[in-house]
């Protein structure tokens, strides 16, 4: 008989207890906006911030309501201004061109190494030819780029580094907490991310001119005195008549839902490594199969799985697709034809007029990524490599 597979890929863990009576607290009180504080209430959302900033080892945080608007935030508060060209990640998530269309750019991608992450040599040529200043840097599906090397090449350029650490919340380069090696870092608080708010967002960074920025920009009205992990209120003087208000805070409710997640974020990042570790070993030496190798300096977090089938016919692909959809199995492709559900691919965000990249196209041919929620046991983690084992032999076998 076939094993198969029961569990649900998009299933998280409940909110924890605490963050349960944390939620009902504040819907009692009423209180939900950031700024609807009773004397001497420092508010959920602040707390929030500070806390983050002390986990990340930032001077400043803010709040905010998406990954997405973090970005685009952050994008503006660096100086990116309509028309400008900004660099990224041919691989990575629609959220990331779509912040920098949001401020009027235009996205350059950049092609994606064997390691799934940003290819530094053609992020060189790609600063040569378009002389962009900006690089909004995706950490997609956590993989870590050496960060040292990076920044060399970005600081030599006088190219300033938004990070996206939507998928390395919790995750360091050689010990420094992603969103710290670049000018600011930006975070997302959505349901499939590493802290679950349903929708929110995180930026850090210790530079005050761009912080300031941020929350005038995030629509703090003239309530910039009630941050606690914000620059100090005179700061905003030269600034708060001129930056605009676009709204997009965070409220009271998510962040009381985030705050005991974020205590507890070590130990589940403890637990989506031996879930990543399970499946790593039960699909070492299958027969078609690259794994990516994490390296030694790379503190990640294991919340989803890749690996490719280096140019195995997209036929072939497909049918182990079907054949792991029907044992329970759900798997991802980014060598689709068309976009679906949460992965599309550079050539499909037509608005960017995107040039092909071929070195990213034949990586992402054979593409295959797979969610790992913490609902899911180590056994379960075994079971799933098994199922892919063999599917991935039988399609082998078919031809
Ligand atoms: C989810 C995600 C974001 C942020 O998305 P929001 O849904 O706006 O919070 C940014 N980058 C990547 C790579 C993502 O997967």
């Amino acid at each position: 008989m076939h094993e198969v597979f029961t569990g649900s890929f998009t299933q998280q863990e409940p909110i924890p207890e605490a963050g349960i009576a944390a939620a009902l607290a504040v819907m009692r009180h009423g209180r939900l906006h950031r700024y609807n504080l009773a004397e001497g209430e420092a508010g959920e959302v602040a707390l929030l911030e500070q806390e983050f900033a002390a986990a990340t080892g930032a001077h400043y945080c803010l709040a905010v309501a998406s990954g997405g608007y973090a970005m685009a935030c952050a994008l503006r508060a660096v100086g990116v201004r309509p028309g400008d060209r900004v660099l990224s990640n041919a691989f990575t998530l629609a959220p990331v061109p779509g912040a920098i269309a949001a401020v009027g750019a235009t996205p350059v991608f950049v092609e994606a190494a064997e390691d799934l992450t940003i290819d530094l040599a053609h992020l060189q040529t790609q600063i040569a030819r378009s002389g962009a200043k900006v690089l909004l840097l995706s950490h997609m599906r956590g993989h870590i780029c050496d960060m040292r090397a990076l920044m060399d090449i970005c600081d030599a350029a006088g190219v300033s580094v938004v990070e996206d650490c939507a998928h390395t919340m919790g995750a360091a380069w050689d010990g420094v907490a992603t969103g710290r090696w670049g000018l600011v870092g930006c975070f997302s608080t959505q349901t499939y991310k590493h802290l679950n708010s349903g929708e929110g967002g995180l930026i850090v960074s210790d530079d005050s001119q761009v912080m300031a920025r941020a929350v005038l920009l995030s629509g703090s009205y003239m309530n910039y005195d009630r941050h606690s992990a914000s620059p100090p209120p005179e700061l905003f003087d030269g600034l708060r008549l001129d930056v605009p208000n676009i709204s997009g805070r965070m409220d009271n409710l998510r962040a009381a839902i985030l705050r005991p997640q974020l205590h507890g974020l070590d130990e589940r990042r403890a637990r989506w490594n031996a879930l990543y570790a399970t499946v790593e070993a039960g699909l070492e030496a299958t027969p078609g199969v690259t794994l990516i190798r994490r390296k030694p300096q790379e503190g990640f977090v294991g919340s989803s799985f890749q690996f490719l089938l280096r140019d195995w016919p997209a036929g072939m692909v497909q049918t182990v697709l079907a054949g792991c959809r029907a044992r329970g199995v759900e798997l991802k492709w980014f060598g689709a034809a068309e976009p679906s559900g949460f992965t599309s691919r550079y050539d499909h965000w037509r608005y960017a007029a995107p040039v092909r990249l071929p070195q990213t196209d034949r990586l992402l041919a054979g593409l295959i990524d797979m969610r790992l929620p913490l609902t899911f046991t180590t056994g379960d983690c075994a079971l799933i490599a098994r199922i892919l084992r063999a599917e991935l032999r039988a399609a082998r076998q078919a031809g």
